[in-house]
């Protein structure tokens, strides 16, 4: 009897065993069928639709960069010329040459020169300063050339003259450096005649009104006129003249340009 219901409950816990394993298998199997087919349809739509937007968004995230790039192009290097220009001495012969704090002449520039009362210049402007200067006599306001050609190694020491009495800056305004002084050309001359000699005050002295008149006549020009501190770099010099013959000279003067400004060729500040 013993034996009997220990077979009967082995056959009973077999049948259990059989049974749980049966229901496991349909569970197993029909999770895998089910289970997966519509999950999977939406599982592959999500990642096409994830790979779409990633598509989508990568154009619009590499576009504003694109975009960008053709707003702010690379900067391109203006050249700029490196100042002073120098001018060679074929150049520095023409009578209509324009030296100033930005062209500046060779330092071993001499031009053809000739005696002329006060000094030595070149042929074209003695002669045309003889002649002026006999027709100021004429006019009652007679005037003395105090400078005319300078070289360049003259000009060393009356700039460094200069800025030891008034300091580099102030020196600056109304006296050229080595090479930039258009005395080394021998077609500028400063003129006086005891009154406010160098000084701006010359300019409202009898003498000075006759000669800012008369000098285009003679091929002269006031090269540093009143107001044009700016444009030519040096302040009002009523007394420089500088030769550029005569139809240059009234051209210039009824421009109402300077000579720089005339020529369209840049001035001002040695820099
Ligand atoms: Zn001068």
């Amino acid at each position: 009897m013993k034996k009997l219901f220990v077979g009967r409950k082995r056959m009973i816990v077999l049948a259990i065993a059989t049974l749980t394993v049966c229901v496991g298998i349909y569970w197993v199997t029909t999770n895998g069928k089910d289970m997966p087919e519509l999950p999977s349809e939406q599982e592959t739509t999500v990642e096409e639709q994830k790979t779409e937007e990633i598509i989508t968004i990568k154009p619009a995230e590499t576009t504003p960069a694109v975009v960008e790039k053709k707003i702010t192009p690379p900067p391109v290097a203006e050249p700029s010329p490196e100042w002073p220009v120098i001018l060679t001495n074929t150049e520095a012969t023409s009578l209509t040459v324009v030296i100033n704090k930005k062209h500046k002449l060779p330092s071993d520039y001499v031009p053809e020169l000739t005696d002329v009362t006060g000094g030595k210049m070149r042929p074209e402007a003695a002669q045309a300063l003889t002649s002026l200067l006999y027709k100021a006599d004429e006019a009652g306001v007679s005037m003395s050339v105090l400078s005319s050609y300078r070289s360049y190694s003259t000009q060393v020491s009356t700039y460094n003259k200069w800025v030891s009495q008034s300091g580099k800056a102030v020196a600056d305004t109304f006296s050229a450096r080595p090479g930039h002084s258009e005395h080394q050309l021998g077609l500028a001359a400063d003129l006086g005649n005891g009154t406010c000699n160098l000084e701006t005050c010359f300019g409202n002295t009898a003498a000075g009104k006759w000669l800012a008149n008369i000098a285009q006549d003679y091929g002269f020009i006031i090269r540093y006129p009143a107001g044009s501190d700016g444009a030519t770099g040096y302040q009002y010099e009523p007394w420089h003249l500088r030769y550029v013959g005569v139809e240059t000279a009234k051209a210039i003067v009824a421009s109402g340009q300077t000579m720089d400004q005339y020529y369209g060729i840049p001035a001002g500040d040695y820099q």
